[in-house]
């Protein structure tokens, strides 16, 4: 029971980006009280590319066409400012959303099936206790049965139950770029790919409705050249002349090979629990379908009088982790031969139709590895 004078639920998210949002909504629907606290008055900013790929809107059980801005059919790729390619593949790869609008989408959803949203209160303490957990902001102290930390990457939740250093970082920047129409149209349904400017990372032009989002992102270790690759992309891609926001950078987490997400009565979602594909930065795919997962694991527990919610950590490592391990391996040969990938891309179409197929969640990393054979050693070797 929970101490009187506190509000008390049965779970409480905190963090309502994709994954507190996916995870309130499922909760909310199978009937359990839930409350999301959120840092930020929403629709907030958040500094995202905002590429929802094929394969995470085959998650989502709504059409992402009310707030997809483009949808992007191919791919414009340039190594170090000068090769330059485009390939299209005839099909939707990745749709293009602001995350204000999108997360925004989320949350009203988990609202309308019935979960409670606390906006502009960041969360400053959670306390784990035999009975429940005490999650206090500045003005109020909550309990629930359970806790799911959805706050992204500099997770307050992964603090405070010891597991933050379960993580290692990769970092990007990005800023909104305002072009003139005849910019715009250059790109259409093309996203563009900067190859070459960051060891170990990739630069982007992620075409919205009346703007670009160009950025560029890498591991930890390349944070101080990380303004410069951004300049180099604006003026590889002709774009350095126009007005920008600031640009925003922000860390991308990765959990380390056996890295736990979980403890007690609180979990961890999405970004807090490092759920980012190392490759790509692919993160918004991870954190619903972690919200999916917490959310049958949880609804398994309540439904049963349990509260071990190791299965969640299970379920991850089942259905999610070896996906990022095979990234991993995939990371580091792109690292060491960016210029060779570049060209094989460009020459071998049974590449090129793989990465659209596993934009579209057609194919899987781990499909792709079994096909090497007797050659996965490699694969394993290098995923460590
Ligand atoms: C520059 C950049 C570009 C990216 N581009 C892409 C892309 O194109 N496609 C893609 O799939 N992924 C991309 N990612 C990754 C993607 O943004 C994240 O993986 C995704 O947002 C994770 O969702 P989340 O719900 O776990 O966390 P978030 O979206 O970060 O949401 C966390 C929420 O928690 C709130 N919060 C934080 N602390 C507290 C607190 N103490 N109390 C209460 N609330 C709190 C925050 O305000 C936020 O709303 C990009 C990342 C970066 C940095």
């Amino acid at each position: 029971m929970s101490p009187v004078g506190k509000s008390s639920y049965d779970v409480i998210v905190v963090g309502a980006g994709p994954a507190g949002a996916t995870l309130g909504y499922e909760l909310a629907t199978k009937g359990i009280n839930v409350l999301i606290l959120e840092k930020e008055r929403l629709p907030r900013y958040k500094a995202c590319a905002g590429g929802v790929t094929v394969k995470t809107a085959r998650l989502l059980d709504f059409d992402i066409g009310d707030v997809a801005q483009r949808v992007v059919t191919g791919v414009r790729v340039s190594y170090k400012g000068s090769k330059r390619f485009a390939r299209d593949y005839g099909q939707p790869l990745v749709y293009m959303v602001m995350r204000d609008e999108f997360d925004q989408c989320l949350v009203q959803r988990a609202r309308e099936a019935g979960a409670e949203l606390v906006d502009n209160q960041e969360v400053l303490s959670v306390v784990p206790g035999d009975a429940d957990v005490e999650v206090s902001t500045a003005a109020e102290t909550f309990a629930a049965q359970v806790v799911a930390g959805a706050d992204g990457a500099n997770s307050i939740v992964a603090t405070s139950i010891g597991l933050a250093e379960d993580r290692e970082m990769g970092v990007a920047l990005q800023a909104e770029v305002r072009v003139p129409s005849s910019t715009l149209r250059q790109w259409e349904s093309l996203l563009g790919l900067e190859l070459g400017h960051i060891r170990g990372g990739y630069g982007w032009v992620f075409p919205k409705r009346d703007h670009l989002s160009v950025g560029v992102g890498g591991p930890l270790c390349q944070a101080k050249k990380l303004k410069d690759a951004y300049k180099s992309v604006l003026i590889a891609e002709g774009l350095a002349g126009f007005a920008s926001a600031r640009p925003r950078s922000h860390f991308l987490p990765v959990l380390k090979n056996r890295g736990a997400i979980q403890r007690g009565r609180v979990l961890l979602l999405g970004d807090a629990a490092g759920l980012v594909d190392p490759l790509t930065g692919e993160g918004i795919y991870y954190a619903v379908k972690s919200g999916q997962l917490a959310a049958s694991v949880i609804g398994e527990c309540f439904a049963s009088n349990a509260t071990d919610l190791r299965p969640y950590q299970d379920a991850v490592a089942r259905d999610i982790l070896p996906e990022l391990r095979a990234a991993r391996a995939l990371t580091r040969l792109f690292t060491w031969s960016t210029g060779s990938y570049v060209s094989a891309i460009e020459s071998y179409d049974r590449l090129w139709r793989a990465s659209c197929r596993l934009l579209r969640g057609e194919t899987s990393y781990i499909s792709l590895k079994r096909r090497l054979g007797k050659l996965q050693f490699v694969f394993d070797l290098l995923s460590r």
